[in-house]
């Protein structure tokens, strides 16, 4: 199976001005800024590829690939991010929590926070039919290495069959919520039939990353044009 080392993967969470009350201020970057960073990787002639590409004999990747992937599935994705991607003709991986769609995104602000809605099964459809990929990210956000195995189990195969009965079409690729995982839940991923997975270690893949466990490049509200493009280059770590 050919490796595709040194494609970057981009983690994004909400593209929204902060809100006051965010228990997770550096999740929310701009849309000003992320048209900018848009505009940065066009200008730098890369083409993104959906993260299900990755990994694939059938799938020939362009010159210049770089994948985007948002975590939790925000409405603002739909409003904010997928019309800046569509003007450069971007495709981008979006990893769904199963049991919240058209909910909040509880498990933040429950330290203290502003919810934030989550696109509904109309609003995944239309992001769909934009382009739009779509991965698992458990069916309520749990924290898999801190669960039962059994329940660590059902969030992670029920989230794909759910996602797969509501949406209609199949979902291939996990994100473990807070990075969280030990290696038995790394197992049921692939044993749930998941071709991969992200977690939210920082940096580059390489021939051998575990493709249940790529790194991602972690872009945040203080990622400004400079950084954005030495973290492209390089896959620095991020500050925080
Ligand atoms: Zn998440």
């Amino acid at each position: 199976m050919p490796q595709p080392p040194n494609i970057p993967i981009l983690m994004y969470h909400k593209v929204e001005r902060l809100s006051a009350r965010s228990a997770v201020p550096g999740h929310y970057v701009s849309p000003t800024l992320f048209r900018k960073q848009m505009g940065i990787l066009s200008a730098m002639g890369y083409s993104t590829v959906p993260l299900s590409h990755l990994y694939r004999q059938d799938k020939k990747l362009p010159r210049k690939p770089i994948v985007i992937t948002f975590d939790d599935g925000y409405v603002n994705f739909l409003t904010n991010a997928l019309p800046i991607l569509q003007s450069y003709r971007f495709v981008s991986t979006v990893f769904l929590v199963a049991n919240q769609l058209g909910g909040t995104n509880a498990w933040d602000y429950k330290d203290g926070g502003t919810p934030e809605r989550l696109m509904n099964v109309d609003q995944v459809l239309q992001a769909k039919s934009a382009g739009t990929e779509f991965g698992s990210h458990t069916m309520d956000h749990v924290d898999l290495s801190a669960v039962s195995r059994e329940e660590a189990w059902n969030q992670i195969l029920g989230s794909k069959k759910a996602l797969e009965a509501t949406l209609g079409f199949e979902v291939d690729s996990f994100c473990y919520p807070y990075g969280r995982k030990d290696d038995e839940v790394r197992g049921m991923v692939a044993r749930a039939g998941y071709r991969l997975a992200c977690s939210t270690e920082k940096g580059l893949n390489t021939e051998e990353t575990d493709r249940y466990a790529l790194r991602r490049i972690n872009i945040r509200r203080d990622t400004t044009a400079p950084v954005f493009v030495i973290k492209l280059l390089r896959g620095k770590r991020s500050a925080r």
